[in-house]
């Protein structure tokens, strides 16, 4: 006790107490006890984890201890427990500490839409049968069948590529905790319309998930929110598609920010596949192919109109580290859906040396089907239609220290 009072003593007025109140963990009158010594079994949580939380922003390369570790098997309370395995305290005192995290600002090559839909239009053409490209006025986007909530793609178009999936593999890192609302402000874009593939918000939904993201931010903080995410039913392994009330999602993000205005966008319409390119893949190879080093940043939504497709959803996440692409194909779970397929995402078609992931796009739709997009399993009777935008920028956002090749 007299150990928690000498702490108290020392730090109380340097902030201490503050964050302790400020994170919602403790009401005032408690933290004050706390800090006098009193109220031994929260003081001694209280400055556990306000240690562990203060390390993490400082050394983010150490993880959070899981609750079972927890202070060499002291009985913690089950709602600090809870507290801390969702790291929800964490983020609340990187917040107040108003830390951040690091960015890289990459401009993009951006042609003119006439010129890159010429270019697409030919290189589509060695891997589908049917290829029309056009610019033309982005159809709304709030109506069926893609029911977003912005209407159009326009606007100070910039790609946002977060964290990847060093924070995932070969262990997660459940710290990893982001906010559609926060990205808006790192990119420069505090009304922004942002939608993409990313990591589900593990906390919020109790399991790992694939995000489709899906929300509106606006500076005056009257957000329009609602990603999807897509998870597997534990019963019996089917796909669960949910819409969130949260900006949060965990791990990484690959997203088109934009003002989400009407406009001007690059139509793509693509049918009998007779070459081994995905969609995407092949959209993304055409530009590399034309403009070599000269990096082009594509972003919007496509929907695969008829036919079916190879979709993956994460499991939970494995308990023992996954250390090659083989068994992060073993982990997870492979699925054939159906057409219309609903997929947000971009690409890059150059790597400046940011560790860039090249293409990612999620897939939601209205018959509850969705994930991480791979290719079509019907080439005959694929069909596929899409609305793109040229992005600026891509902010590179706390990119993994330490990289690899795996899980892209
Ligand atoms: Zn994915």
């Amino acid at each position: 006790m007299a150990f928690l009072a000498s702490i108290g003593k020392i730090f109380e007025d340097g902030g201490l107490h503050s964050i302790l109140v400020c994170s919602d963990v403790y009401a005032s009158a408690t933290a004050n006890q706390m800090l006098q010594g009193k109220q031994y079994a929260c003081g001694i949580c209280g400055i556990w984890m306000a240690h562990e939380s203060l390390t993490h922003i400082f050394r983010p390369q150490l993880r959070i201890l899981q609750p079972r570790t927890l202070y060499h098997g002291y009985p913690m309370r089950p709602n600090v427990a809870v507290v801390l395995s969702t790291c929800s305290w964490v983020r609340k005192v990187q917040r107040a500490a108003k830390m951040s995290y690091p960015v890289t600002k990459a401009p993009m090559h951006v042609p003119l839409f006439q010129e890159v839909a010429s270019v697409l239009s030919a290189g589509l053409k060695e891997n589908f049968s049917d290829v029309c490209v056009d610019v033309v006025e982005c159809p709304d986007l709030t109506k069926a069948p893609f029911s977003l909530v912005a209407p159009g793609l326009c606007g100070s178009a910039r790609l946002a590529d977060i964290g990847g999936p060093p924070f995932l593999l070969p262990m997660v890192q459940r710290d990893k905790v982001f906010s559609s609302d926060e990205i808006a402000r790192l990119v420069e874009l505090p009304d922004a319309f942002i939608i993409g593939a990313g990591a589900g918000p593990c906390h919020i939904v109790g399991v790992n998930s694939e995000l489709v993201n899906n929300v509106k931010i606006s500076s005056t903080g009257e957000h329009i929110i609602a990603p999807y995410i897509i998870r597997i039913n534990p019963k019996d392994g089917s796909c669960v598609q949910e819409q969130l009330s949260s900006p949060e999602f965990c791990l990484m993000g690959n997203f088109l920010c934009s003002e989400g205005k009407p406009g001007k966008v690059i139509e793509v319409r693509a049918s009998k596949r007779r070459g081994p390119e995905n969609f995407m893949t092949a959209m993304r190879k055409t530009l590399a192919n034309h403009y070599d080093t000269k990096p082009v940043a594509m972003g919007g939504v496509f929907i695969m109109e008829k036919g079916k497709a190879k979709i993956h959803i994460m499991p939970d996440f494995s308990p023992i580290p996954l250390t090659c692409d083989a068994e992060v194909d073993k982990w997870l779970e492979f699925y054939e859906m159906n057409a219309p397929l609903v997929c947000l995402g971009e690409l890059v078609s150059y790597d400046p040396g940011l560790d860039f992931r090249m293409d990612h796009f999620h897939c939601f739709s209205s018959h509850g089907e969705g994930g991480h997009y791979h290719y079509d399993t019907t080439p005959e009777d694929v069909v596929y239609r899409g609305y793109f935008v040229l992005a600026e920028d891509v902010y590179r956002i706390d990119r993994p220290p330490i990289t690899h090749g795996m899980g892209r």
